[in-house]
């Protein structure tokens, strides 16, 4: 007889990140896995202890933290400039978007009142400041965003009400190296987060229509290109390349986690450690 976790242990073990080895342990009989559980989970709650310690006395910043810092110093020694926008946009910058009332992401918008909403992506914002650096700064124009946005979500492992984006964007490309370039933005981010073997997948998005994903076991960002439809609303004529990715993603396949809410920010977690430990 195969005896595995009970329902209850099994999400015991994810929350304490347990490996997959762990996750996939099977047992001759109840008992003995009810013995086993408790060594595990014994060892995940020294670990998590241990993990909660180096984060007072060493680290002192959670990863998602020292991730962003670690893209911002790379990103802009390679010439991009962050900036800083606001978390509350406009119902018109994102009908702007294409996304109004049928469209499938507005249903999972949070709405501050009739006209305002907590931004569900960076792209509107991005695409304002373009308009104006387009006057200002000859081309191409390099820019980038990190900070949270918010989408309701059904949940699941993958997907947090607010998460941390990066958009990071290049305006006024030769049009013929925009496939390049989308190549070497994406190993850009990913060598600084340190994950290998990524693949590129062509995949169809609903704001952008067709889009190449960065994917490793799970989409970690979504690229884009133009000239592109939307870009008449916004009155660019340039050729352009953009990838968005989420940093709890990227932190979750870096470190091997099990759940993207124990990267994000968290009561329940704190840098990747349950606290009810
Ligand atoms: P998915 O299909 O996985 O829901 P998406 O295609 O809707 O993602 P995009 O709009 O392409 O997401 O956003 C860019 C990136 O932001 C995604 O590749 C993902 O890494 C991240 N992301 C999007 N939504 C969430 C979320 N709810 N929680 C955490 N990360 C997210
Ligand atoms: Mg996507």
């Amino acid at each position: 007889m195969s005896v595995t976790w009970t329902s209850i242990q099994k999400q015991r073990l994810q929350e304490l990140n347990a490996s997959e080895t762990q996750r996939e342990m099977c047992f001759e009989s109840h008992q003995a896995r009810d013995r086993a559980f408790q060594e595990q989970e014994h060892l995940l709650v020294v670990e998590g202890k241990k993990r909660l310690m180096e984060l007072r006395d060493i680290k002192r910043r959670p990863a998602l933290s020292l991730l962003e810092q670690q893209l911002i110093e790379a990103l802009t020694q390679q010439g991009f400039v962050q900036v800083v926008t606001p978390t509350i946009i406009s119902k018109a910058s994102l009908a702007k978007m294409s996304v109004s009332d049928d469209h499938p992401l507005f249903s999972q918008v949070f709405w501050l009142d009739n006209k305002r909403c907590l931004r569900p992506m960076l792209a509107p914002n991005l695409y304002t400041l373009w308009k104006d650096l387009l006057r200002l700064w000859e081309k191409p124009i390099r820019i980038f965003e990190i900070g949270t946005c918010y989408r309701k979500e059904s949940k699941g492992s993958l997907h947090l009400n607010e998460f941390t984006m990066l958009n990071l964007t290049e305006l006024g490309l030769p049009k013929d190296q925009r496939h390049q370039r989308l190549e070497e933005l994406a190993s850009l981010v990913m060598d600084t987060v340190g994950i290998t073997d990524y693949q590129l997948e062509s995949t169809s998005s609903v704001v952008y229509g067709d889009t190449l994903d960065v994917v490793k076991g799970i989409e970690l960002g979504s690229s884009a290109m133009g000239p592109h439809i939307l870009d008449d609303q916004w009155g660019i004529i340039d050729s352009w390349v953009g990838i968005g990715f989420g940093i709890e993603r990227l932190l979750m396949v870096k470190e091997g986690s099990q759940n993207v809410q124990s990267m994000g920010r968290s009561l329940t977690y704190l840098n990747g450690v349950r606290l009810n430990i």
